[in-house]
């Protein structure tokens, strides 16, 4: 079984095309997604119908929440604010009504999905540390989670020969059969913040027992124009460029 993982896509159209592509040609079975699938981006119908087509299984984010009501946006930055309301403004009661639907956790036959952290997942908490993996790695119900939410790719692992130890690997290949439990976050599709603005997806094969992150071009001038032409801060298209 192949799935293909999408982290954050934050209504970027053009790069969620792209690694859609790239999953086809590679023969993925499922296409999965940590959530945030709109929120800062021009796109944000375009990619929850494209979402829809492919049969992804999604979860929920907390701009997807906080786009649908559901999440108090008092905390976020005065740009994702501001783009909460824009895409309160351009959603249609269809994609409200799949929002509001989404899990805050998938389990699947061979792994689970959620947006921070597996553990109080409705907290939307932050996994940057082997710290911070532990509350989730001890609750994991299979060998493989994936999550996204800090845009930055990075896993954490309980490897087998030191399973009292938490690890961490930032390599775009992991060996998750070497590991009891596997902690994945795939970095973001639509707004990269490792400093490179290239795409991130991820794909699992489970007889391989791999996970790889990869990274592609797409064309980030093209989704920085439907930025700044829907009136959304000008910052918000300029990060793309810049991977921040
Ligand atoms: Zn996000």
């Amino acid at each position: 079984m192949k799935y293909g993982v999408l982290g954050d896509i934050h209504g970027n159209i053009s790069a969620l095309r792209t690694v859609l592509e790239r999953m086809r040609a590679e023969g993925v079975d499922q296409v999965l997604s940590v959530g945030d699938v709109v929120g800062y981006g021009g796109a944000p119908r375009e990619c929850i119908q494209l979402l829809r087509d492919v049969g992804a299984i999604v979860v929920k984010g907390n701009h997807d929440a906080a786009c649908t009501g559901e999440l108090d946006d008092r905390h976020f930055n005065v740009h994702a604010r501001t783009a909460v309301r824009w895409t309160q403004t351009v959603l249609g009661t269809e994609d409200i009504e799949w929002l509001r639907s989404l899990p805050l956790v998938a389990t699947l036959e061979h792994c689970q999905v959620a947006h921070g952290t597996l553990f109080r997942p409705e907290l939307y908490d932050y996994i940057l540390s082997t710290t911070d993996a532990d509350p989730s790695l001890d609750v994991m119900e299979r060998p493989v989670c994936f999550v996204g939410h800090s845009h930055v790719p990075i896993a954490l692992l309980r490897l087998r020969e030191e399973p009292g130890r938490t690890a961490y690997s930032l390599d775009g290949d992991i060996d998750v059969g070497e590991a009891h439990v596997s902690l994945v976050n795939v970095g973001s599709v639509g707004q990269p913040r490792d400093e490179d603005p290239r795409t991130a997806y991820a794909m699992y094969d489970t007889e391989a027992e791999r996970v790889c992150i990869y990274r592609v071009d797409y064309d980030i001038e093209r989704e920085a124009q439907r930025i700044r032409a829907a009136g959304l801060p000008g910052v918000l298209a300029d990060r793309l460029h810049l991977g921040v």
